[in-house]
């Protein structure tokens, strides 16, 4: 167990584990999330302390925002969520609203009664009170620039709602069996301090500080200094969404037991730079070869004439036939960069980005996948540095996953990330 608790938020994020990376297809019979595999059912240990699962994810809000079928809510609601997820009973899963789904609102779509009959039916250990999100906040710096008027007036009355909804909440939570953990607010670090206060002063000990998302680690400091002012001995932090995790054991002198973070899933398919993570802290690019058949932005341009197809489908077939030579060291990494490098001119023509030819030579060169030991990368082996697909994509990320969770449990120290490519 690491000493800062990482919850893993749950966005239906699974893959097929029948999947054949030579064939391109996975079992056409198999039934999506009862027959996938979450994180944790395809490592031998499971990469992260508990999960997150979000009220407007399984339940949609009125604009219907759900990301699960009329069929898997049902199931859900029936097995309760770790029967659902398919988690071991002891570990822990916290339930939250999922408040940046409703943030446009005036109010939030969900009494206190809702959501604390829906962590209690459901088998939640941890349950968040209800909040509504601010979005504004003072951030240090040169455009450091003090909330005021009409926006100082939203800012004060989400802050006290979230407040009046915590306290309610936790009045309804005391018969129940999960333990309720209030929602601190705010749109400075004074402001973020004084819901803390108010928070443990209705008797709270467990106390979420949410809106971080947006905010720069330097931000988060800030705030976190101030909390910490206010901060009760027994009073233990849980951050709600952070996009950097860098710095978060520094964040463990300032009472923050556990966090949630997309972040490393995220990276493998969205960050232009640091998809592959490792253990000793270099981030690596991963190699796009798109799927002709299936890239919206080459389709296009293959309609209007500007790409030959039959070209294009040539070289993506021999830009994955010499990956696969090469991790055999059966090929050189001068003859596979030029393959790559003539897919990567026709896909050019389409995404007119610059080449990316200087990174995958040191993604090939270092071979990264050759020494993890997570069973994803001992398994596939260099498909996991493909940038292709989502079977590809989400095991990327599963591996993100897994080395967050390595460093955290090792000490390893997780700022001295850095890109291979600087
Ligand atoms: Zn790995």
């Amino acid at each position: 167990m690491s000493s800062v608790k990482f919850f893993f938020p749950d966005s239906h994020d699974y893959v097929d584990p029948s999947f054949d990376f030579i064939a391109e297809k996975g079992n056409q019979h198999r039934i999506r999330q009862r027959d996938d595999y979450y994180p944790h059912e395809i490592f031998s240990a499971r990469p992260y302390d508990g999960m997150l699962v979000s009220k407007a994810i399984v339940d949609g809000t009125e604009k219907g925002s759900s990301k699960y079928t009329v069929a898997q809510r049902q199931r859900f609601f029936r097995q309760g969520v770790k029967r659902f997820l398919r988690l071991p009973h002891d570990v822990p899963v916290m339930g939250d609203c999922g408040a940046f789904s409703y943030a446009s609102e005036y109010l939030p779509p969900y009494t206190v009664e809702e959501v604390a009959e829906f962590y209690e039916t459901c088998g939640f250990d941890f349950g968040i009170s209800v909040d509504h999100i601010i979005f504004a906040f003072e951030a240090a710096g040169r455009d450091a620039q003090k909330i005021q008027g009409d926006e100082l007036v939203e800012c004060k009355r989400r802050k006290q709602l979230t407040l009046e909804l915590a306290d309610n909440f936790l009045k309804k939570s005391n018969s129940c069996r999960f333990t309720p953990l209030g929602v601190a607010h705010g749109w400075n670090p004074e402001s973020m301090a004084d819901s803390v206060a108010a928070l443990q002063k209705m008797g709270y000990d467990r106390i979420t500080l949410g809106g971080m998302v947006p905010l720069k680690t330097p931000d988060i400091m800030r705030c976190l200094e101030a909390v910490n002012q206010v901060r009760k001995t027994n009073t233990q932090f849980h951050l709600l969404g952070i996009s950097r995790v860098e710095h978060v054991e520094a964040y463990q002198r300032y009472g923050v037991s556990s966090f949630d973070s997309t972040s490393p899933l995220q990276q493998a398919f969205k960050d232009s730079k640091n998809n592959y993570h490792t253990l000793g802290g270099l981030n690596y690019v991963a190699i796009r070869v798109p799927q002709v058949d299936g890239n919206p932005a080459l389709m296009r341009a293959i309609k209007s004439g500007k790409v030959d197809q039959n070209k294009a489908k040539i070289l993506e077939k021999k830009c994955l036939e010499t990956l696969r030579l090469y991790e055999k060291r059966e090929v050189g990494i001068t003859e596979t960069l030029s393959i790559l490098r003539d897919y990567e001119v026709i896909t050019g023509i389409v995404e007119n980005k610059k080449s990316l030819i200087p990174q995958y030579e040191r993604t090939l060169s270092d071979r990264p996948w050759e020494s993890c030991s997570c069973d994803i990368c001992q398994k596939i082996g260099i498909e996991v540095v493909l940038f292709r697909g989502a079977e590809r994509n989400r095991r990327r990320g599963f591996h993100n996953i897994f080395v967050l969770h390595e460093k955290l449990k090792k000490n390893l120290g997780l700022k001295i990330t850095q890109e291979a490519s600087a």
